[in-house]
């Protein structure tokens, strides 16, 4: 996959050079390149944002610049994308508060394009009708990362693009590991424990030390339902029906 950020900070978006995400760059699994807004300035002072029309607090990011970033981000891409096989849009991602919130299941979408681009949005954020332009040339998507507001997209993009990148094979060496886990069904994951069985006076449930498959399968489940009403109950809703039986809803 190949991804391209453009951002007015490039360097926030360094530490996706580390640890798995870096490993999957070195071994050509992924391909990342973030790319300055800035770059697509011409004046001294390199502007990127304007006073609002219409007047308000802030600044709002200027369409001049963007549009020239995202057209240098589409002849990047083109060489990735077979028009034979991806006749759709590429993905550009918008994050934003106001967008559609970003979950397992986009992650999962997202993971099986063979591009995307994200557009970090500052100030008040990005002039309205460059999403506009833009939609003629990507399936745009403005997702948000929570129901919170952050200074820039650069955070929102880290988070989205290690949720999405994990889910690339051959990016977690162990694909097992991306099977359990919370959200992967719906649920929070069961809680883990190591060694020493016991610790400060803590002990490890019995259940998993017994070798008992069965039983410890039938644990992690009632451990990840119980964990789910607890702490997020709204997701107990969307989860398959299927997967409740012998009353364990009642947890
Ligand atoms: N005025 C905007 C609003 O109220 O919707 C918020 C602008 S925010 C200060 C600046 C930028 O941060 C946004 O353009 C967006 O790129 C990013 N951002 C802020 N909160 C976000 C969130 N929850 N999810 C994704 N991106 C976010």
């Amino acid at each position: 996959m190949r991804i391209d950020v453009v951002s007015i900070f490039p360097e926030y978006l360094s530490p996706l050079r580390l640890s798995l995400l870096g490993r999957a760059q070195e071994d050509g699994i992924l391909e990342l390149e973030v790319h300055d807004l800035r770059d697509f300035t011409f004046d001294r002072h390199r502007t990127v944002d304007d006073t609002p029309y219409g007047g308000g607090a802030g600044m709002v990011m200027k369409p001049e610049p963007w549009s020239l970033a995202l057209d240098a981000v589409l002849a990047a891409q083109s060489a990735k994308r077979d028009p034979e096989l991806h006749a759709e849009l590429p993905t550009l991602i918008v994050p934003s508060p106001a967008g559609e919130l970003f979950t397992q299941s986009l992650a999962h979408e997202l993971a099986g394009e063979p591009t995307l681009a994200f557009a970090c949005g500052r100030y008040e954020g990005i002039d309205e009708r460059v999403l506009d332009w833009a939609s003629e040339r990507f399936r745009v998507r403005p997702v948000s990362l929570g129901d919170y507001v952050l200074n820039g997209g650069e955070v929102a993009v880290m988070a989205m693009v290690e949720a999405v990148g994990r889910l690339i094979p051959g990016v977690v060496g162990n694909p097992e590991s991306l099977v359990e886990e919370s959200h992967s069904d719906g649920l929070l994951e069961y809680p883990v424990y190591t060694k020493p069985s016991s610790w400060r006076g803590l002990d490890v449930p019995e259940v998993l030390l017994s070798g008992n498959h069965g039983r410890i399968a039938k644990w992690r489940r009632e451990q990840q339902l119980r964990r789910t009403a607890a702490r997020r109950p709204e997701l107990l809703d969307g989860a398959d029906a299927a997967q409740f039986s012998g009353g364990e809803r009642e947890i």
